[in-house]
């Protein structure tokens, strides 16, 4: 099934207690496309300025995702600026810089309203909301935001959620958005707003899938070396969106491996700077790292000692 997304493309420039980035391309649709990339066909829909360099183009049009809503225009290209200290589950923004896409206003193609599968990337509410209406029969939406968006257009914010199947959302945007420290509370107030899935980001620690039936429970996986976070849950919705759309199916049991499609691909971003990570990835090594995280989550029965 075709998979479209909106989100920024951006330069980033990322500080983190083991090394240092300055432009470096990053932004919510780059990762997420890079990687639902691995699993289907992607549409992009996003705008960079003339300073965006092209290498990137090159290789996302190399895996196969259609650029054709990638608008260049005259301007500068998002940036984002941001630092992670010791705990990489939260990163601090220093800067937000839309540029370009302060007035952007996406026309969808006849083909890219046609889409199937839908993804509003972290990007202003309002150009969620812009894109969507312009979808005419999609089978399944979900949507990302962040704290800034919480602060400053809760109103569209919401609307966008009425309109969607599911929230991924990261647990302190969670909490914010629900104005609630429990994270099952928050999810249960988002599902209050219309989505009938929400998925919890927790960085290191996993991911938490709620349905209308019951929550399932995603590690991450532990690695040595975490070298920057950036991107992470961007590629973990690539994952789990591109996953779904490749199986043509959204019920209860898809729902819970594509959670786990999309830990498998956050924990690739996760060993190197920007979308480096997403490049060379295949077959292989996506089953590989899956397989490793079947065997940290699998126990056998429980025999208690007077049986
Ligand atoms: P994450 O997956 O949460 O680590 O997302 C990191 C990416 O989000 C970075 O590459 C940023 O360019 C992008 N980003 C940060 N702030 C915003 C924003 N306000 N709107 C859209 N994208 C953003």
């Amino acid at each position: 099934m075709s998979l479209l997304v909106v989100g920024s493309v951006a330069l980033d420039s990322v500080e983190t207690p083991f090394g240092k980035v300055e432009d470096a391309v990053g932004g919510s649709a780059m990762y997420f496309s890079a990687s639902a990339s691995y699993y289907t066909d992607v549409r992009l829909v996003a705008v960079v300025g003339q300073d965006f360099p092209q290498e990137p183009v090159t290789f996302l049009e190399g895996r196969g995702v259609d650029l054709s809503g990638l608008h260049r225009t005259d301007g500068e290209t998002f940036r984002w600026k941001g630092k992670y200290g010791f705990d990489l589950n939260e990163a601090i923004t220093l800067d937000t810089q839309l540029n370009v896409f302060g007035d952007f206003d996406p026309v969808l193609s006849e083909e890219y309203r046609q889409s199937d599968v839908v993804f509003l990337a972290n990007i202003d509410p309002t150009l969620q909301l812009k894109v969507l209406e312009q979808v005419e029969n999609p089978r399944f939406v979900a949507m990302d935001t962040m704290n800034l968006w919480i602060n400053t257009k809760r109103d569209e914010l919401e609307k966008v959620m009425s309109k969607v199947d599911m929230v991924v959302i990261n647990e302190t945007e969670a909490r914010m958005f629900a104005d609630e420290s429990n994270v099952v509370v928050a999810a249960q107030k988002i599902r209050e707003l219309g989505p009938q899935f929400v998925v919890i980001k927790r960085g290191e620690y996993g991911a938490l899938l709620f349905t209308p039936e019951d929550v399932f429970f995603a590690p991450a996986y532990p690695l040595e070396e975490v070298f920057d976070p950036t991107g992470a849950g961007d590629t973990f919705a690539g994952g789990l969106m591109g996953y779904l759309a490749r199986n043509e199916k959204f019920g209860h049991h898809e729902m819970r491996l594509a959670t786990i499609v999309g830990c498998v691909m956050a924990s690739f971003d996760v060993e190197k700077f920007s979308y480096e990570a997403l490049v060379d990835l295949d077959r292989d090594k996506i089953f590989n790292r899956f397989e490793k995280f079947r065997k940290l989550t699998s126990f056998g029965e429980l025999s208690l000692i007077d049986d």
